[in-house]
């Protein structure tokens, strides 16, 4: 291992120097077979049942393209505001590395089919940046090794290794931006917000199941740095495969760190990828980067051209649904919420879930507060994202029409909620098992009345005597004794009645 590097104050770095980022995403699209051949695409399974003589670059074998995965690729190009190329090739990127059987991977290299893009991504306070791309390319997935026998599960110190090609040839975007320059302390910010911008963007175009944590959408972080007040891009590195959100503003706030305190005391910057570690957050050297010219590019002689014709270019921009942030945009002004409320709705993750409560017929505030607040504060108590806690939007949906109808207090419908988060089934069953219901019968009510009355003639007196504010013991009481399951101000009009107040 190297030894802990230098690392500068992060307030000095942006004082001294302004970070040049580029983000290069890869995600894989959800068709359901693979980019050159008919194997299923599907995550995981058994290693090395997903292939057959194409994907494992049999000798003469021949691909032939997926007509979704290019529909996508368009698709996905026209969403972020793209050039789509009138014709455009695959072409051979060589390389020989063990998960690539081919010992080349198909990929596109100087005919992407989108280009010259832009995407609008918000700021954590509101401030919309625009990330320019440059170009959105299609291209398959590598199969996985898998180093048995090192302490890190990486290459070295491994015993052995083994191969598993049944990512090898799933349909690949590669989306670059170019570079993001001028955002000085919030870099990191831009690269984390750029990064969950296109990936809900991708969820709403149902092209891929954008899971980080399962690689289907990965982020490469390219950082360099200039020092202020010169226009000329420093050495930049490249940080590999980082795997969650959070991560990618880790990753290029310790990269820019590191930089500063190498640049700082007179050392150059080596152009390698890194490798991010999850646990302290630090990047560690991979290997020298190769430039293009070591990847030998040339056109792939075994696919046809791609000329996707401009009505077909058309048609397909009909099928782009409702952006994101459209949406969003349209739900301000339907909900009429301040830009803060839009903000909290968005930072918490919750406008797409607050949206299917009011379909299930909530009112936009009843269910913003349920997933805004009390919903959101269980999931930061569990340390998950509040999509993944388990209740649904009808179920929220359900709960607060029974507040509504009086059968439940606020009170009781949190118990229900946490019901429900327990996996003790739907709302409805959980107020039955818990016996959670409000006790809106008069008659039960009457007796525990007078019951407390009894037990307190004083107050009873009191009552009865015109002070009137006495009721408030027995009202108390009755609460007590019903565990909170009354209607407080229908308990209140009862004593009053019985008292002859
Ligand atoms: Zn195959």
């Amino acid at each position: 291992m190297t030894a802990v590097a230098d690392l500068m104050d992060y307030a000095e770095v942006v004082e001294r120097y302004d970070p040049v980022l580029g983000l290069e995403v890869h995600v894989e699209l959800n068709t359901n077979t693979k980019m050159f051949c008919g194997c299923p695409n599907l995550f995981g399974g058994e290693p090395n049942t997903h292939v057959c003589p194409t994907c494992l670059g049999l000798p003469g074998a021949l691909p032939v393209v997926n007509g979704t995965a290019v529909e996508s690729a368009i698709r996905i190009g026209l969403a972020l505001n793209c050039e789509i190329a009138q014709w455009c090739r695959f072409a051979r990127k060589n390389y020989f590395y063990p998960d690539m059987p081919k010992n080349f991977q198909t990929s596109q290299y100087d005919e992407p089919i989108a280009f010259d893009g832009h995407l609008d991504v918000v700021l954590d306070d509101g401030e919309v940046v625009r990330v320019g791309i440059e170009r959105a390319h299609m291209e398959e997935d590598t199969g996985k090794s898998l180093h048995v026998g090192g302490a890190t599960g990486r290459i070295h110190g491994a015993e052995h290794s083994l191969l598993d090609y049944n990512r090898a040839g799933v349909p690949l975007i590669e989306i670059v931006t170019r570079p993001i320059v001028g955002m000085g302390e919030r870099a990191p910010e831009v690269a984390r917000a750029y990064v969950t911008a296109l990936r809900d963007l991708l969820r709403a175009m149902h092209v891929s199941d954008v899971r980080m944590d399962q690689g289907s959408l990965r982020c490469d972080a390219n950082v360099s740095l200039m020092p202020k007040g010169t226009e000329e891009f420093g050495t930049r590195t490249e940080t590999k495969n980082v795997n969650s959100l959070r991560s990618v503003e880790r990753a290029v706030r310790y990269e820019m760190t590191r930089q500063a305190a190498v640049l700082a005391a007179g050392g150059d910057i080596v152009q390698e990828t890194r490798h991010f570690q999850e646990a302290d957050g630090t990047t560690s050297a991979g290997r020298v980067k190769e430039t293009a010219e070591d990847y030998r590019y040339f056109p792939e002689p075994d696919l046809v051209p791609i000329a996707p014709s401009r009505e077909w270019v058309e048609q397909l921009r009909t099928t782009l649904p409702e952006l994101p942030w459209e949406r969003r945009r349209r739900i301000q002004q339907e909900w009429g919420l301040t830009d803060e409320e839009l903000r909290d709705l968005v930072n918490t993750g919750a406008a797409d879930l607050v949206a299917a409560t009011v379909e299930e017929g909530a009112t936009p505030s009843e269910a913003r507060s349920w997933w805004v607040q009390y919903l959101n504060q269980q999931a930061s108590g569990r340390e998950v994202e509040l999509a993944a806690l388990p209740i649904t939007p009808a179920q929220v949906a359900r709960v607060i029409a029974l507040v509504n109808s009086g059968e439940l207090t606020n009170k009781l419908a949190r118990e229900v909620v946490q019901g429900v988060l327990a996996g003790e089934g739907e709302p409805d069953d959980v107020v039955e098992k818990r016996g959670l219901k409000v006790v809106s019968d008069d008659s039960a009510l009457i007796t525990a009345v007078d019951e407390a009355l009894a037990a307190q003639p004083d107050v009873a007196d009191k009552i009865r005597g015109g002070k009137v504010q006495a009721a408030g013991a027995i009202v108390g009481a009755v609460m007590k004794a019903t565990k909170g399951q009354a209607d407080a101000k229908r308990v209140r009009e009862l004593v009053l009645e019985r008292v002859g107040a």
